[in-house]
Protein backbone atom coordinates (compact mmCIF):
# COMPACT_ATOMS: atom_id res chain seq x y z
CA UNK A 1 0.00 0.00 0.00
CA UNK A 2 1.24 3.27 -0.78
CA UNK A 3 1.02 5.48 2.22
CA UNK A 4 3.54 8.75 3.08
CA UNK A 5 3.83 12.22 3.94
CA UNK A 6 5.81 14.66 2.87
CA UNK A 7 9.27 15.55 4.37
CA UNK A 8 9.89 18.61 4.40
CA UNK A 9 8.47 22.08 6.40
CA UNK A 10 7.00 24.16 3.11
CA UNK A 11 4.92 27.07 2.31
CA UNK A 12 2.85 24.29 -0.01
CA UNK A 13 1.25 20.68 0.84
CA UNK A 14 0.39 18.98 -2.22
CA UNK A 15 -1.16 15.63 -1.93
CA UNK A 16 -2.32 12.69 -4.53
CA UNK A 17 -5.28 10.43 -4.49
CA UNK A 18 -6.19 7.36 -6.43
CA UNK A 19 -9.47 5.91 -7.50
CA UNK A 20 -10.57 2.94 -10.45
CA UNK A 21 -13.37 1.93 -12.46
CA UNK A 22 -13.36 -1.59 -14.21
CA UNK A 23 -11.10 -0.21 -17.00
CA UNK A 24 -9.11 3.18 -15.74
CA UNK A 25 -7.09 4.13 -12.90
CA UNK A 26 -7.30 7.89 -11.99
CA UNK A 27 -4.26 9.48 -9.74
CA UNK A 28 -5.29 12.66 -8.83
CA UNK A 29 -2.64 15.35 -8.02
CA UNK A 30 -4.01 18.12 -5.35
CA UNK A 31 -1.51 21.17 -5.93
CA UNK A 32 -3.66 23.42 -3.52
CA UNK A 33 -1.97 26.11 -6.22
CA UNK A 34 -4.29 27.87 -9.03
CA UNK A 35 -1.06 28.57 -11.08
CA UNK A 36 -1.36 24.85 -12.42
CA UNK A 37 -1.44 23.97 -16.09
CA UNK A 38 -0.13 21.35 -18.56
CA UNK A 39 3.13 22.40 -18.25
CA UNK A 40 3.42 21.70 -14.68
CA UNK A 41 3.46 18.02 -14.83
CA UNK A 42 5.43 15.96 -16.10
CA UNK A 43 4.60 11.64 -16.50
CA UNK A 44 6.39 8.72 -17.55
CA UNK A 45 5.71 5.03 -17.13
CA UNK A 46 8.24 2.52 -17.76
CA UNK A 47 6.86 -1.50 -17.30
CA UNK A 48 5.75 -0.59 -13.68
CA UNK A 49 7.05 2.23 -13.06
CA UNK A 50 5.12 5.28 -12.87
CA UNK A 51 6.31 8.32 -12.46
CA UNK A 52 5.10 12.16 -11.95
CA UNK A 53 6.49 15.22 -11.77
CA UNK A 54 4.29 18.14 -10.55
CA UNK A 55 6.48 21.82 -10.77
CA UNK A 56 4.95 23.69 -8.23
CA UNK A 57 6.52 27.54 -7.40
CA UNK A 58 10.08 26.68 -6.47
CA UNK A 59 9.27 23.06 -5.93
CA UNK A 60 8.93 19.46 -7.45
CA UNK A 61 6.38 17.34 -5.84
CA UNK A 62 6.93 13.12 -7.07
CA UNK A 63 4.22 10.72 -7.20
CA UNK A 64 6.83 7.51 -7.42
CA UNK A 65 4.86 4.56 -7.57
CA UNK A 66 5.86 0.60 -8.47
CA UNK A 67 2.42 0.11 -9.86
CA UNK A 68 0.57 -3.29 -8.53
CA UNK A 69 -1.11 -4.42 -11.84
CA UNK A 70 0.02 -3.77 -15.61
CA UNK A 71 -1.21 -1.19 -17.35
CA UNK A 72 -1.81 0.06 -21.15
CA UNK A 73 0.76 2.38 -22.97
CA UNK A 74 -1.09 5.59 -23.35
CA UNK A 75 -2.57 7.80 -20.99
CA UNK A 76 -4.34 11.06 -20.35
CA UNK A 77 -3.56 14.21 -18.30
CA UNK A 78 -6.07 16.65 -17.57
CA UNK A 79 -6.02 19.98 -15.18
CA UNK A 80 -8.56 21.61 -13.71
CA UNK A 81 -6.64 25.43 -13.60
CA UNK A 82 -9.30 26.84 -10.84
CA UNK A 83 -8.33 24.33 -7.93
CA UNK A 84 -5.02 23.39 -9.34
CA UNK A 85 -6.00 19.67 -9.85
CA UNK A 86 -4.24 17.38 -11.57
CA UNK A 87 -5.76 14.05 -13.21
CA UNK A 88 -3.57 11.22 -14.98
CA UNK A 89 -6.18 8.54 -15.98
CA UNK A 90 -4.56 5.43 -16.79
CA UNK A 91 -5.95 2.21 -18.56
CA UNK A 92 -5.50 -1.26 -17.22
CA UNK A 93 -4.86 -3.95 -19.31
CA UNK A 94 -6.84 -6.39 -17.54
CA UNK A 95 -10.31 -5.31 -16.31
CA UNK A 96 -9.52 -6.73 -12.45
CA UNK A 97 -10.20 -4.47 -9.33
CA UNK A 98 -6.95 -3.41 -8.14
CA UNK A 99 -6.55 -3.28 -3.83
CA UNK A 100 -3.63 -1.32 -3.99
CA UNK A 101 -1.83 1.50 -6.17
CA UNK A 102 1.26 -0.13 -5.80
CA UNK A 103 4.68 0.16 -3.54
CA UNK A 104 6.19 3.52 -3.08
CA UNK A 105 9.69 3.94 -5.23
CA UNK A 106 12.61 6.47 -4.08
CA UNK A 107 11.36 9.67 -3.05
CA UNK A 108 7.60 8.97 -3.38
CA UNK A 109 5.34 11.65 -1.97
CA UNK A 110 8.31 14.29 -1.33
CA UNK A 111 8.35 18.17 -2.19
CA UNK A 112 11.98 18.83 -2.77
CA UNK A 113 13.48 21.85 -3.77
CA UNK A 114 13.18 22.45 -7.81
CA UNK A 115 17.10 23.10 -7.21
CA UNK A 116 17.92 20.00 -5.82
CA UNK A 117 16.19 18.18 -8.20
CA UNK A 118 18.19 15.26 -9.79
CA UNK A 119 17.51 15.16 -13.44
CA UNK A 120 14.89 12.36 -15.54
CA UNK A 121 15.79 11.47 -19.01
CA UNK A 122 13.53 9.32 -21.26
CA UNK A 123 14.50 8.03 -24.49
CA UNK A 124 13.15 9.79 -27.71
CA UNK A 125 13.56 9.01 -31.23
CA UNK A 126 14.85 11.15 -34.49
CA UNK A 127 12.33 11.43 -36.85
CA UNK A 128 13.69 14.24 -38.77
CA UNK A 129 16.81 16.03 -39.42
CA UNK A 130 17.03 19.28 -41.65
CA UNK A 131 19.47 21.33 -42.90
CA UNK A 132 19.14 25.39 -41.75
CA UNK A 133 22.01 27.00 -42.60
CA UNK A 134 25.57 25.80 -43.49
CA UNK A 135 26.27 24.62 -39.76
CA UNK A 136 22.64 24.40 -38.30
CA UNK A 137 20.24 21.89 -38.18
CA UNK A 138 16.13 21.38 -37.14
CA UNK A 139 16.12 17.99 -35.20
CA UNK A 140 12.74 16.84 -34.59
CA UNK A 141 12.75 14.11 -32.11
CA UNK A 142 9.63 11.98 -30.71
CA UNK A 143 8.75 11.88 -27.09
CA UNK A 144 7.68 7.70 -26.13
CA UNK A 145 3.11 8.04 -25.70
CA UNK A 146 4.30 7.21 -22.05
CA UNK A 147 5.19 10.39 -21.62
CA UNK A 148 3.80 13.49 -21.24
CA UNK A 149 5.99 16.85 -21.20
CA UNK A 150 5.75 19.88 -22.31
CA UNK A 151 8.77 22.16 -22.09
CA UNK A 152 7.91 25.75 -21.17
CA UNK A 153 8.43 29.24 -23.09
CA UNK A 154 11.54 30.03 -22.47
CA UNK A 155 13.28 26.65 -20.68
CA UNK A 156 15.60 24.34 -22.20
CA UNK A 157 16.55 20.26 -21.79
CA UNK A 158 19.77 18.30 -21.32
CA UNK A 159 19.88 15.98 -24.31
CA UNK A 160 22.40 12.74 -23.92
CA UNK A 161 23.98 10.67 -25.40
CA UNK A 162 26.59 7.78 -24.39
CA UNK A 163 29.83 8.55 -26.51
CA UNK A 164 31.93 5.99 -26.32
CA UNK A 165 31.26 4.59 -23.29
CA UNK A 166 30.91 8.27 -21.59
CA UNK A 167 27.60 10.10 -20.64
CA UNK A 168 27.91 13.34 -22.38
CA UNK A 169 24.77 15.87 -21.30
CA UNK A 170 24.53 19.48 -23.19
CA UNK A 171 21.55 22.06 -22.82
CA UNK A 172 19.33 22.50 -25.73
CA UNK A 173 16.53 25.27 -26.26
CA UNK A 174 13.12 23.72 -27.58
CA UNK A 175 11.97 25.58 -30.32
CA UNK A 176 8.81 25.84 -32.28
CA UNK A 177 8.50 23.75 -35.57
CA UNK A 178 8.13 27.16 -37.70
CA UNK A 179 7.47 30.82 -36.90
CA UNK A 180 4.89 31.31 -39.38
CA UNK A 181 2.04 28.35 -39.47
CA UNK A 182 -0.80 28.97 -37.40
CA UNK A 183 0.11 29.19 -34.04
CA UNK A 184 -0.02 26.14 -31.99
CA UNK A 185 -1.11 27.06 -28.52
CA UNK A 186 2.52 25.60 -26.07
CA UNK A 187 -0.28 24.06 -23.56
CA UNK A 188 -2.07 21.64 -26.04
CA UNK A 189 -2.21 18.15 -24.88
CA UNK A 190 -0.71 15.20 -26.84
CA UNK A 191 2.25 17.37 -27.90
CA UNK A 192 4.49 14.56 -28.94
CA UNK A 193 7.34 16.47 -30.93
CA UNK A 194 10.46 18.43 -29.56
CA UNK A 195 11.93 20.49 -32.10
CA UNK A 196 15.39 21.81 -32.07
CA UNK A 197 17.82 23.96 -33.77
CA UNK A 198 21.13 23.40 -33.31
CA UNK A 199 24.58 24.19 -34.22
CA UNK A 200 26.84 21.44 -35.09
CA UNK A 201 30.63 22.27 -33.66
CA UNK A 202 33.16 19.86 -35.65
CA UNK A 203 35.72 19.82 -33.02
CA UNK A 204 33.05 19.68 -30.78
CA UNK A 205 32.03 17.05 -27.98
CA UNK A 206 28.20 16.36 -28.57
CA UNK A 207 26.97 17.94 -31.60
CA UNK A 208 29.35 15.70 -34.37
CA UNK A 209 27.54 12.83 -32.45
CA UNK A 210 24.07 14.19 -32.37
CA UNK A 211 24.55 14.56 -36.02
CA UNK A 212 25.68 11.19 -36.57
CA UNK A 213 22.11 9.65 -35.41
CA UNK A 214 19.93 8.22 -38.10
CA UNK A 215 16.22 8.67 -38.34
CA UNK A 216 14.89 6.07 -35.76
CA UNK A 217 17.87 6.56 -33.50
CA UNK A 218 17.23 7.60 -29.60
CA UNK A 219 18.62 10.29 -27.66
CA UNK A 220 17.90 11.02 -23.78
CA UNK A 221 15.52 14.25 -22.84
CA UNK A 222 15.43 15.69 -19.59
CA UNK A 223 12.97 17.48 -17.72
CA UNK A 224 12.58 21.15 -18.62
CA UNK A 225 14.70 23.38 -16.60
CA UNK A 226 14.91 27.26 -16.47
CA UNK A 227 13.89 30.41 -14.61
CA UNK A 228 11.95 32.21 -17.62
CA UNK A 229 8.15 33.09 -15.96
CA UNK A 230 4.98 33.75 -18.24
CA UNK A 231 3.86 36.64 -16.27
CA UNK A 232 7.19 38.54 -17.19
CA UNK A 233 4.68 38.93 -20.34
CA UNK A 234 1.79 40.59 -18.46
CA UNK A 235 0.75 44.21 -19.67
CA UNK A 236 3.75 43.71 -21.86
CA UNK A 237 3.62 46.70 -24.69
CA UNK A 238 7.15 46.33 -26.21
CA UNK A 239 9.28 43.54 -26.87
CA UNK A 240 12.91 43.58 -27.57
CA UNK A 241 14.98 40.35 -28.32
CA UNK A 242 18.66 40.56 -28.77
CA UNK A 243 20.18 37.49 -29.93
CA UNK A 244 23.52 36.32 -31.48
CA UNK A 245 23.99 33.26 -33.37
CA UNK A 246 21.94 30.05 -31.83
CA UNK A 247 20.96 32.30 -28.94
CA UNK A 248 18.09 32.84 -30.95
CA UNK A 249 16.48 29.81 -30.08
CA UNK A 250 14.85 30.61 -27.18
CA UNK A 251 13.68 33.92 -29.08
CA UNK A 252 11.30 31.45 -30.97
CA UNK A 253 9.05 30.43 -28.69
CA UNK A 254 8.83 34.02 -26.65
CA UNK A 255 7.91 35.49 -30.06
CA UNK A 256 5.33 33.17 -30.99
CA UNK A 257 4.00 33.29 -27.52
CA UNK A 258 4.03 37.46 -27.57
CA UNK A 259 2.60 37.82 -31.21
CA UNK A 260 -0.08 35.84 -30.52
CA UNK A 261 -1.22 36.12 -27.05
CA UNK A 262 -0.78 39.11 -25.50
CA UNK A 263 -3.35 41.83 -26.58
CA UNK A 264 -1.02 44.83 -25.13
CA UNK A 265 1.47 44.19 -27.06
CA UNK A 266 2.34 46.69 -29.54
CA UNK A 267 5.65 46.27 -31.02
CA UNK A 268 8.28 43.10 -31.23
CA UNK A 269 11.56 43.94 -32.40
CA UNK A 270 14.45 41.39 -33.03
CA UNK A 271 17.75 42.13 -33.21
CA UNK A 272 20.09 39.16 -34.54
CA UNK A 273 23.51 39.09 -34.52
CA UNK A 274 25.47 36.65 -36.90
CA UNK A 275 29.11 36.45 -38.40
CA UNK A 276 28.04 36.27 -41.86
CA UNK A 277 24.72 36.44 -43.85
CA UNK A 278 25.06 32.88 -44.14
CA UNK A 279 25.10 31.76 -40.54
CA UNK A 280 21.80 33.84 -40.31
CA UNK A 281 18.93 30.94 -38.69
CA UNK A 282 15.26 31.24 -40.28
CA UNK A 283 16.04 34.47 -42.38
CA UNK A 284 13.44 33.97 -44.55
CA UNK A 285 10.97 32.90 -42.32
CA UNK A 286 12.16 36.01 -40.01
CA UNK A 287 11.29 38.74 -43.08
CA UNK A 288 8.04 37.15 -44.19
CA UNK A 289 6.83 37.29 -40.68
CA UNK A 290 7.78 40.71 -40.60
CA UNK A 291 6.35 41.34 -43.71
CA UNK A 292 3.01 39.82 -42.44
CA UNK A 293 2.86 41.13 -38.86
CA UNK A 294 3.17 44.92 -38.71
CA UNK A 295 3.71 44.76 -35.09
CA UNK A 296 7.31 42.70 -35.59
CA UNK A 297 10.27 44.27 -36.99
CA UNK A 298 13.74 42.44 -37.25
CA UNK A 299 17.33 43.75 -38.06
CA UNK A 300 20.75 41.80 -38.79
CA UNK A 301 23.59 42.86 -37.54
CA UNK A 302 26.81 41.10 -39.08
CA UNK A 303 30.42 41.05 -37.66
CA UNK A 304 32.11 39.25 -40.20
CA UNK A 305 30.39 40.59 -43.31
CA UNK A 306 31.48 40.32 -46.99
CA UNK A 307 32.07 43.58 -48.65
CA UNK A 308 28.46 43.42 -50.39
CA UNK A 309 26.84 43.57 -46.78
CA UNK A 310 25.05 47.10 -46.25
CA UNK A 311 23.41 46.42 -43.36
CA UNK A 312 24.29 47.11 -39.62
CA UNK A 313 27.97 45.53 -38.68
CA UNK A 314 29.87 44.90 -35.54
CA UNK A 315 29.46 43.25 -31.94
CA UNK A 316 26.86 44.44 -29.55
CA UNK A 317 27.61 48.11 -28.54
CA UNK A 318 25.80 51.23 -27.34
CA UNK A 319 24.98 52.99 -30.33
CA UNK A 320 23.08 49.96 -31.81
CA UNK A 321 21.22 49.61 -28.39
CA UNK A 322 20.14 53.19 -28.21
CA UNK A 323 18.93 53.25 -31.82
CA UNK A 324 17.24 50.13 -31.21
CA UNK A 325 15.49 49.92 -28.18
CA UNK A 326 13.22 52.80 -28.63
CA UNK A 327 9.64 52.65 -26.65
CA UNK A 328 6.35 53.10 -28.43
CA UNK A 329 5.30 55.54 -25.73
CA UNK A 330 7.35 57.02 -22.53
CA UNK A 331 5.80 54.94 -20.18
CA UNK A 332 5.31 51.65 -22.10
CA UNK A 333 6.01 48.33 -20.29
CA UNK A 334 9.25 47.00 -21.63
CA UNK A 335 10.62 43.36 -21.88
CA UNK A 336 14.46 42.66 -23.32
CA UNK A 337 15.33 39.14 -23.44
CA UNK A 338 19.15 38.77 -24.50
CA UNK A 339 20.83 35.36 -25.49
CA UNK A 340 24.02 34.07 -27.00
CA UNK A 341 27.88 33.70 -26.33
CA UNK A 342 28.88 34.49 -22.77
CA UNK A 343 30.37 37.49 -23.46
CA UNK A 344 28.08 38.67 -25.81
CA UNK A 345 25.24 38.80 -23.34
CA UNK A 346 27.67 40.01 -20.56
CA UNK A 347 28.13 42.85 -22.53
CA UNK A 348 24.68 43.44 -23.83
CA UNK A 349 23.55 43.55 -20.21
CA UNK A 350 26.12 46.10 -18.86
CA UNK A 351 24.80 48.22 -21.71
CA UNK A 352 21.03 47.84 -21.16
CA UNK A 353 22.02 49.09 -17.40
CA UNK A 354 23.90 52.02 -18.54
CA UNK A 355 20.80 52.74 -20.93
CA UNK A 356 18.84 52.74 -17.89
CA UNK A 357 16.59 49.67 -18.55
CA UNK A 358 15.77 47.78 -15.06
CA UNK A 359 16.59 44.37 -13.98
CA UNK A 360 12.93 43.34 -14.28
CA UNK A 361 13.08 44.65 -17.55
CA UNK A 362 15.74 42.54 -18.88
CA UNK A 363 15.66 38.80 -19.53
CA UNK A 364 19.06 36.90 -20.17
CA UNK A 365 19.42 33.45 -20.61
CA UNK A 366 21.72 31.33 -19.48
CA UNK A 367 22.67 28.05 -18.47
P1 LIG B 1 32.01 21.78 -27.40
O1 LIG B 1 32.83 20.56 -27.19
O2 LIG B 1 31.47 22.46 -26.20
O3 LIG B 1 32.82 22.82 -28.28
C1 LIG B 1 32.20 23.99 -28.85
C2 LIG B 1 33.24 24.75 -29.67
O4 LIG B 1 34.25 25.24 -28.83
C3 LIG B 1 33.90 23.90 -30.75
O5 LIG B 1 34.17 24.69 -31.87
C4 LIG B 1 35.18 23.48 -30.07
O6 LIG B 1 36.17 23.20 -31.01
C5 LIG B 1 35.48 24.70 -29.25
N1 LIG B 1 36.24 24.37 -28.04
C6 LIG B 1 35.94 23.42 -27.13
N2 LIG B 1 36.83 23.42 -26.14
C7 LIG B 1 37.70 24.40 -26.43
C8 LIG B 1 38.85 24.93 -25.80
N3 LIG B 1 39.30 24.41 -24.66
N4 LIG B 1 39.48 25.97 -26.37
C9 LIG B 1 39.05 26.50 -27.52
N5 LIG B 1 37.98 26.04 -28.17
C10 LIG B 1 37.32 25.02 -27.64
N6 LIG B 1 23.14 25.28 -28.81
C11 LIG B 1 22.39 25.12 -29.92
O7 LIG B 1 22.92 24.87 -31.00
N7 LIG B 1 21.02 25.20 -29.86
C12 LIG B 1 20.36 25.45 -28.70
O8 LIG B 1 19.13 25.50 -28.68
C13 LIG B 1 21.14 25.63 -27.51
N8 LIG B 1 20.54 25.88 -26.32
C14 LIG B 1 21.33 26.08 -25.21
C15 LIG B 1 20.71 26.36 -23.98
C16 LIG B 1 21.47 26.62 -22.86
C17 LIG B 1 20.79 26.90 -21.55
C18 LIG B 1 22.89 26.62 -22.96
C19 LIG B 1 23.73 26.92 -21.76
C20 LIG B 1 23.51 26.30 -24.16
C21 LIG B 1 22.74 26.02 -25.29
N9 LIG B 1 23.34 25.67 -26.50
C22 LIG B 1 22.56 25.53 -27.63
C23 LIG B 1 24.78 25.34 -26.59
C24 LIG B 1 25.00 23.82 -26.35
O9 LIG B 1 24.63 23.48 -25.03
C25 LIG B 1 26.44 23.36 -26.55
O10 LIG B 1 27.29 24.17 -25.79
C26 LIG B 1 26.87 23.40 -28.01
O11 LIG B 1 26.00 22.59 -28.78
C27 LIG B 1 28.31 22.92 -28.20
O12 LIG B 1 28.42 21.60 -27.74
P2 LIG B 1 29.54 20.58 -28.26
O13 LIG B 1 29.75 19.58 -27.18
O14 LIG B 1 29.23 20.08 -29.62
O15 LIG B 1 30.82 21.51 -28.43
P1 LIG C 1 28.85 32.76 -33.08
O1 LIG C 1 30.24 32.43 -32.67
O2 LIG C 1 28.40 32.42 -34.45
O3 LIG C 1 28.65 34.32 -32.81
C1 LIG C 1 27.44 34.98 -33.09
C2 LIG C 1 27.58 36.44 -32.75
O4 LIG C 1 27.82 36.61 -31.37
C3 LIG C 1 28.75 37.15 -33.41
O5 LIG C 1 28.49 37.50 -34.74
C4 LIG C 1 28.91 38.36 -32.51
O6 LIG C 1 28.01 39.39 -32.84
C5 LIG C 1 28.53 37.81 -31.16
N1 LIG C 1 29.74 37.56 -30.40
C6 LIG C 1 30.54 36.46 -30.48
N2 LIG C 1 31.59 36.61 -29.65
C7 LIG C 1 31.44 37.80 -29.05
C8 LIG C 1 32.20 38.52 -28.09
N3 LIG C 1 33.35 38.02 -27.61
N4 LIG C 1 31.74 39.72 -27.67
C9 LIG C 1 30.60 40.23 -28.16
N5 LIG C 1 29.86 39.60 -29.08
C10 LIG C 1 30.26 38.41 -29.51
O7 LIG C 1 27.81 32.16 -32.03
P2 LIG C 1 27.36 30.65 -31.85
O8 LIG C 1 28.49 29.71 -32.19
O9 LIG C 1 26.07 30.45 -32.56
O10 LIG C 1 27.15 30.56 -30.29
C11 LIG C 1 25.95 30.84 -29.67
C12 LIG C 1 26.12 30.82 -28.16
O11 LIG C 1 24.84 30.98 -27.57
C13 LIG C 1 26.74 29.55 -27.59
O12 LIG C 1 27.72 29.94 -26.67
C14 LIG C 1 25.60 28.88 -26.84
O13 LIG C 1 26.02 28.21 -25.70
C15 LIG C 1 24.73 30.09 -26.47
N6 LIG C 1 23.32 29.72 -26.28
C16 LIG C 1 22.83 29.86 -25.03
C17 LIG C 1 21.51 29.54 -24.78
C18 LIG C 1 20.98 29.73 -23.39
O14 LIG C 1 21.71 30.03 -22.50
N7 LIG C 1 19.72 29.54 -23.12
C19 LIG C 1 20.69 29.10 -25.82
C20 LIG C 1 21.23 28.96 -27.09
C21 LIG C 1 22.57 29.29 -27.32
Amino acid sequence: QVTGTLAKESPISPSYDWFQTDSLVTIVIYTKQKDINLDSVIVDHQCDTFRAETIIKDYSYLVHIGLSHEIQEDFSVRVVENVGKIEIVLKKKESTSWECLGRPLENHNSLILKKDKGLYYRKCQLISKENVTHDTKFFCLMLPRSTHLQVPIGQHVYLKLTITGTEIVKPYTPVSDSLLSEFKDPVLPNNKYIYFLTKIYPAGLFTPQLDRLQIGDFVSVSNPEGNFKISQFQELEDLFLLAAGTGFTPMVKVLNYALNNIPSLRKAKLMFFNKTEDDIIWRSQLEKLAYKDKRFDVEFVLSAPTSEWNGKTGYISSGLLSEFLKRSSDKSKVLICICGPMPFTEQGIRLLHDLNFSKDEIHSFTG
